[in-house]
């Protein structure tokens, strides 16, 4: 068997195109302020993507480049001015941070209303309770790639591998709120060969290239590789090429999942401006 190559780059195309159509039809302005600290180079082509595709759409990116030596102190200001800033209806913080800057006191810092990626404690509660408000992109866009591919996920078993808070835990979420059974495997795990071979559909978000091989993949099953790793100088996600000859479809580095994170950004961006136009009713006001 060869996989079908799920396409995240045709369907984020598609996506950008209903977003484009929804913000003209929302007739409010959308303004989405990417913060970036310091020079890290893969972290300036992610933001400088995001934007493009905010052009694209009719969101208005607001860019804001800061010096790698900023305090925390220094990052919370910028912060509190852009939520206080009506023109700033959503508010992106590229991770990772300068060490120096703790991560969570940041991502607190957001008011949740603003919070596109979802990362506030009241935004991953709320996706927790199963009444999401934000759900982080990555997880997000993944789940509409299963939609347009028609996979099925009632009763399906359901593994993913890695638990952070940006990928592994929100999408494990949202697949038990479409029924599926779900798991979550982890660098703790054992055997995770046994833990993966079982799944219908395997989410694999680790970060180190051929985490998982052919043998640990069910005949048939739904494979999304979400690693980036550069080997070599070339992009590379965490399932190993020989998986192409055992899934019934599969995601490929770079093309699946990177654009679709990125048009799941979009639909949040969206979200944020109508809920704070009042078009969509937020169900908390506070932190
Ligand atoms: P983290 O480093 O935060 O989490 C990695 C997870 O993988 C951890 O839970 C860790 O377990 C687990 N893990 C590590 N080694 C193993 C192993 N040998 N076996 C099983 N599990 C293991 O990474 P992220 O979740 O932020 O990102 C994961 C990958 O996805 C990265 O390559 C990242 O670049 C990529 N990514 C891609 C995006 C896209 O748009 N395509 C967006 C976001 C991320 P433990 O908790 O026990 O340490």
């Amino acid at each position: 068997m060869t996989a079908v190559l799920m396409d995240g780059k045709a369907l984020a195309a598609k996506v950008r195109a209903e977003v484009a159509r929804e913000v003209e039809e929302i007739g409010v302005s959308i303004g989405l302020a990417t913060v970036l600290v310091g020079e890290d180079p893969a972290s300036a082509v992610y933001i400088r993507r995001k934007q493009e595709a905010c052009r694209e759409v009719g969101i208005e990116p607001i860019d804001h480049k800061l010096d790698e030596s900023l305090s925390e102190e220094g990052l919370l200001a910028v912060i509190e001015e852009l939520n206080a800033d009506d023109r700033v209806t959503g508010i992106l913080v590229q991770l990772p941070l300068p060490e120096q800057i703790d991560e969570d006191r940041i991502i607190r810092a957001v008011h949740p209303i603003k919070d596109v990626d979802g990362f506030h404690p009241t935004n991953a509660g709320q996706l927790f309770q199963g009444n999401p408000t934000f759900a982080a992109a990555t997880p997000s866009g993944i789940m509409e790639l299963l939609r347009e591919y028609d996979v099925a996920l009632k009763g399906a078993r359901a593994v993913v591998v890695g638990r952070s808070n940006i990928v592994g835990k929100p999408m494990a979420l949202l697949l038990l709120a479409e029924h599926a059974t779900a798991t979550i495997a982890h660098s703790r795990t054992q055997d995770l060969g046994a833990v993966t071979k079982d799944a219908d559909v395997l989410v694999v978000a680790v970060g180190r290239p051929e985490t998982v091989t052919a043998g640990m993949v069910k005949a048939g099953a739904t494979v999304i590789d979400v690693g980036i790793n550069r080997v070599n100088g070339t992009l590379v996600g965490d399932v190993s090429v020989d998986v192409r000859d055992q899934a019934g479809l599969l995601t490929p580095v770079p093309g699946g999942v990177g654009p679709m994170t990125i048009a799941a950004l979009l639909r949040n961006t969206v979200r944020a401006a109508r809920y704070q136009a009042g078009q969509l009713a937020f169900p908390l006001d506070g932190r």
